[in-house]
């Protein structure tokens, strides 16, 4: 068998001829050439008979051989396409603007939806950065239909990443269970955006929309989607009134006595969790609360009891209650929670088709984690649409396979 018949069988690429093949010190590098003469133009995919120029050699990264870095080597062409001008041709063996094949992309791809970062890299011989990018070609070659179609029921989620300073706006189909939308940016402008891609007809379909209190994201839904049943997310609520309990201990540490101040300590933990994960010690430390700070424990009692209220089933039992609270904690003569009875009360509605519907962003709970998961081990990408691309790989329930022959 000649050399060229050998490789050619072992790189297993589709339409491209084996020329020869050198070594230098980057790894094997193969020469090769598309097998159909004439060139096609890389922007409408005809083939075009006029060449205008070449390139000087341009190299693209293959999978490795015997762990030997591969690169294909070619001297692209420029054709002179009727319709879209002088542009560079299309190869066989990568997308227009990549420096890496198809196989290699793929492995890629196959890997960062399961492999971590450093994994990853060393593997691949390949920076992070670079992996942002290929994800970002690769995505689109799996997208099969259009994941806006047939959305009903929908989750709107924001996401910081990069420490924080930064947000994306993610949108979860309740039904298919997966990430069907993300964009950069959390505000209303970010969601109009989405509505804007989804169109008017889509946007009629939609029935209910899971989202937190913000009021500039409510004020897009309602907008673009009068119809959907707008329903707060119970995991948001109930943050708050966490939030609210946090204020309340610190202002009551801040003027506790220096004995007083002592019980409080380290009591952050214990307040927070729910009364039935609590260990012995910490029940004893909230026992000790309600002896030492009676507005601490009345800002205790008034979390537990929202949350047990969001837990019942029956909407009409779950509004009287949700009134009462209200009256509560308008009356509790704690700042943070009377701010927060004003807050519930403007939004009893949505609060309650909660109740009702069981749906809220935290039914995709195990969904959140790994888009949270995504989002950690993306810090080095280069753009947010690395980011979204990676979470859409993960999270939309596409099938990689490695590349195998
Ligand atoms: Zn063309």
């Amino acid at each position: 068998m000649r050399a060229t018949t050998l490789l050619g069988k072992l790189l297993g690429l589709k339409k491209t001829r084996i020329l020869g093949a050198t070594f230098d010190d980057l790894g094997l590098v193969v020469d090769v050439t598309p097998s159909t003469q004439v060139p096609y133009c890389s922007c409408c995919g005809r083939r075009v008979a006029a060449v205008r120029d070449r390139y000087a050699g341009r190299r693209w990264r293959h999978l490795d051989l015997a762990a030997l870095r591969v690169w294909l080597r070619y001297t692209m062409r420029r054709v002179d396409c009727p319709r879209c001008g002088v542009v560079v041709e299309l190869v066989p063996w990568a997308e227009t603007r990549s420096w890496f094949t198809y196989d290699f992309e793929e492995q890629v791809a196959y890997l960062a939806q399961r492999a971590d970062k450093t994994t990853l890299s060393t593997l691949m011989r390949i920076s992070w950065k670079t992996v942002g990018a290929i994800i970002e070609r690769v995505l689109p070659r799996h997208q099969s239909a259009d994941p806006l179609d047939g959305l009903t029921h929908i989750g709107i989620d924001e996401l910081s990443y990069r420490r924080h300073h930064e947000y994306v706006t993610v949108i979860v189909d309740h039904v298919r269970g997966g990430v069907v939308w993300a964009h950069p940016g959390k505000n209303a402008e970010t969601l109009n955006t989405f509505f804007k891609e989804l169109g008017k007809e889509r946007c009629a379909r939609l029935e209910a929309v899971t989202l937190d209190m913000s009021a500039a994201y409510l004020r897009a839904v309602t907008e673009a989607s009068p119809q959907a049943r707008v329903i707060f997310d119970r995991f948001h609520v109930q943050r708050l009134a966490h939030d609210a309990l946090d204020e309340v201990r610190r202002e009551q540490v801040r003027e506790a006595d220096p004995e007083d101040r002592a019980a409080l300590k380290r009591t952050r933990f214990a307040l927070h969790k729910n009364p039935w994960n609590l260990s012995a010690l910490e029940a004893a430390k909230v026992a000790e609360v309600q002896k030492a700070n009676r507005p601490l424990y009345r800002a205790y009692l008034l979390k537990e009891t929202l949350a047990t209220i969001l837990d019942g089933h029956q909407v009409h039992v779950a509004r009287r209650k949700l009134h009462e609270w209200v009256d509560w904690a308008a009356r509790s003569r704690l700042r943070p929670f009377c701010r927060l009875a004003r807050t519930v009360r403007g939004h009893l509605d949505g609060i309650l088709a909660y109740v009702a519907t069981g749906l809220s962003n935290g039914r995709t709970e195990g969904l959140n984690g790994k888009i949270r998961a995504i989002t950690r081990r993306s810090f080095g990408f280069h753009s947010a649409q690395s980011l979204i691309s990676l979470i859409s790989l993960c999270c939309s329930g596409i099938t990689l396979r490695p590349v195998h022959r």
